[in-house]
């Protein structure tokens, strides 16, 4: 199997949804010769403005590069796509960028090789302003040697993390961001909803905000230490204190007639924490409170 392709300046971009076309638009500006397709056509206009060629099928997509971007919702939309083109997989290399989880990962990188496709996994860590910079990393997983040929094409669209050869670890290490992430965010606008209910606006909670969040690094800095070294002391917060403390949370957001489904979770997990014996250790005994499964608030109705 020929492996120079890879530096041929030339890719395959299929999925043009924002992240796709901000990709696309890398390559373009890098000066590579690109194809695309998407699902809805249009989306390609911009590009091919620019100079992108527009494949009429998947099947010319796969053929015209080695390289082949997936940029898609998840990997259920890339089996959509693919399948019914599987046997121009042959000799592509499949550099997958849609996110999904690791199992699904390692399964879609099986299913790549069955069709004679080499697969990489990766995970992106940036919107789409951040594409085309190495300001921002993508995790990467699969073959080393798959990921050292292409690392000059990947380095197009972001600065690379290789975390390994199991293609699910960089599906793994996506989510692991996006479970900080989306949390993160979400109680954030929670503050908002809350705010605004006592007529504040977001622009004069942001230094709030910013100076709560943005002090988030320091507390992970200081517990991580402790968490490797298995001390859960009381010594500095208590899980009793932290009841009390969600509790007021709770009760502030209802007194405003806010939406309580957010904090009433956190405050559910502090209590099983303190039902289980921990009220006078740190907030990191919930490590290990989450860790034992238990509550699947999301798990589908039977
Ligand atoms: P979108 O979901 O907006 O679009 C992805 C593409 O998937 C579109 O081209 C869409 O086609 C295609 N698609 C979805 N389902 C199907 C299907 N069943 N058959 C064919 N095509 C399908 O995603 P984004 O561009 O925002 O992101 C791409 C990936 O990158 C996602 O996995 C996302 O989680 C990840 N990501 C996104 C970030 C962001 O800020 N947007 C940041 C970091 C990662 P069509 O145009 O026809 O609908």
């Amino acid at each position: 199997m020929s492996t120079s392709a890879v530096n041929t300046l030339s890719v395959t971009v299929i999925g043009l949804g924002p992240m796709g076309q901000a990709m696309a638009g890398a390559y373009l500006d890098a000066g590579y010769r690109v194809t695309v397709w998407n699902r809805t056509a249009r989306r390609a206009d911009d590009l091919v403005a620019r100079g992108a060629v527009r494949a009429a099928t998947v099947e010319e997509a796969l053929t015209a590069n080695e390289v082949v971007v997936l940029s898609l919702t998840d990997y259920a939309a890339m089996y959509a796509i693919l399948e019914p083109a599987a046997a121009a997989l042959e000799g592509r290399v499949l550099v997958n960028l849609s996110s999904d989880t690791p199992e699904g990962a390692r399964e879609g990188a099986a299913w790549a090789e069955r069709h004679g496709a080499r697969h990489l996994t990766g995970g992106v860590m940036t919107p789409p302003s951040g594409i085309g910079s190495t300001e921002f990393d993508t995790y990467y997983s699969g073959p080393r040697d798959l990921f050292e040929e292409c690392e000059a094409t990947l380095k197009v669209i972001t600065g690379t993390d290789y975390r390994g050869e199991d293609p699910g670890l960089a599906a793994l290490y996506y989510q692991l961001q996006m479970d900080l992430f989306w949390n993160s965010l979400t109680a954030w606008l929670h503050t908002v909803a809350l705010a605004n209910a006592h007529s504040i606006g977001a622009s004069e909670i942001r230094p709030y905000a910013v100076q709560t969040l943005g002090g988030m690094g320091r507390f992970i800095d200081f517990y991580t230490p402790r968490i490797e070294s298995g001390q859960h002391g009381g010594d500095v917060e208590r899980i009793s204190m932290a009841v009390a403390s969600m509790d007021h949370v709770v009760h502030t957001a209802r007194d405003a007639g806010v939406d309580t489904a957010l904090p009433a979770a956190t405050l559910e997990a502090f209590r099983r924490a303190a039902a289980e014996g921990f009220e006078e250790d740190s907030l990191t005994r919930l490590i290990a409170v989450f860790g034992r499964g238990g509550t699947d608030a999301a798990a589908p109705a039977k």
